[in-house]
């Protein structure tokens, strides 16, 4: 062997080893595509990456529940203190408005119900009820037909009326609206009859008369022989009519013992209308009418008439 023939030999040997290290690889390939290793490879290899995926989806899908929590909290922290501010606007009751308050809000409504009227104190000049109307008969004794009252008032006469019908007692009114003119005249008789002092004390100045207002009634009964009499505060019809008129919105002007202050001699016949809500306020206040009304504030816009009108 000569020395050009040893790489040769060599060269044939590494070719003949690379040769069968490839066909080595070869199969072994071939081996594991029959034993399905390799596409296994190649599934856990895709499954990986999809479960990967799906893992960073999963936790973006966390994320994105994850402010729920938060909003529901910071409801819950809401509710809570709602929950807690209730019982402090619990702890502030809205007041009922009393009775007195609502008597208030009512003379907003017709303030001429309320308005004061006595002696020295006068109707506007010229003041007339704009809404008049005549009572049904049945409300008068016989030929007193035809008086006029204001409307609102008429009904709740005639509740008042039928309430004392349904008690056993008859009531009725012989003197309701009376005009400026009539005052006049009905002055002049009893400062003629009586002379100017005891004129006053049992009739009013022209203008200061609260039948000028439409909405006073001067009560009677057949017990008392259909007359204006101080007998009716004494018998059961007039008793009746003292403790359930302001059920109906009527008050009584001219209490027993209260000249002092209203100016007048005992009327229990007299009864002025001023509204349901007032008369109640009025009947729970333990003052006379005149005194209530004038808690009221609701002055006259005219000033007083003179003494020497209608003399
Ligand atoms: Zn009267």
């Amino acid at each position: 062997m000569n020395r050009s023939t040893v790489p040769c030999l060599l060269s044939l040997i590494r070719v003949s080893l690379i040769q069968e290290i490839f066909h080595e690889v070869v199969r072994i390939i071939k081996l594991l595509i029959r034993s399905k290793f390799l596409l296994c490879i190649v599934i856990f290899g895709f499954l990986n990456f999809a479960c990967g995926s799906s893992d960073r989806e999963e936790i973006e899908v966390t994320l994105t529940i994850t402010p729920e929590p938060v909003v529901t909290a910071t409801i819950v922290a809401e509710s809570t203190n709602d929950q807690e501010s209730l019982p402090q606007i619990r702890r502030t009751p809205v007041a009922e408005p009393s009775i007195f308050d609502t008597c208030l809000m009512d003379t907003k409504r017709r303030p001429e119900l309320t308005w004061v009227v006595d002696k020295t104190r006068s109707l506007p000049d010229g003041f007339v009820p704009s809404d008049l109307v005549t009572l049904r008969d049945k409300l008068v004794p016989a030929g007193f037909e035809g008086r006029l009252l204001d409307a609102e008032t008429t009904i709740h006469f005639e509740k008042l009326i039928e309430a004392a019908l349904e008690a056993g007692f008859d009531l009725r009114t012989r003197s309701t609206y009376r005009s400026y003119q009539e005052q006049v005249w009905t002055f002049a008789y009893w400062v003629d009859q009586l002379g100017k002092e005891e004129a006053e004390r049992v009739s009013a100045k022209p203008g200061h008369s609260e039948h000028q207002l439409g909405t006073t009634v001067d009560v009677t009964s057949a017990s008392v022989g259909w007359i204006l009499s101080e007998e009716l505060g004494a018998v059961p019809e007039g008793i009746w009519l003292f403790e359930n008129a302001y059920r109906f919105g009527f008050v009584e002007s001219y209490p027993v013992d209260g000249e002092e202050i209203t100016g007048y001699a005992y009327e229990p016949w007299h009864i002025r209308y001023i509204g349901v809500e007032c008369a109640t306020a009025w009947r729970a206040s333990d003052l006379t009418v005149v005194e209530f009304l004038e808690t009221l504030v609701e002055p006259l816009p005219h000033p007083d008439l003179p003494d020497s009108v209608g003399m």
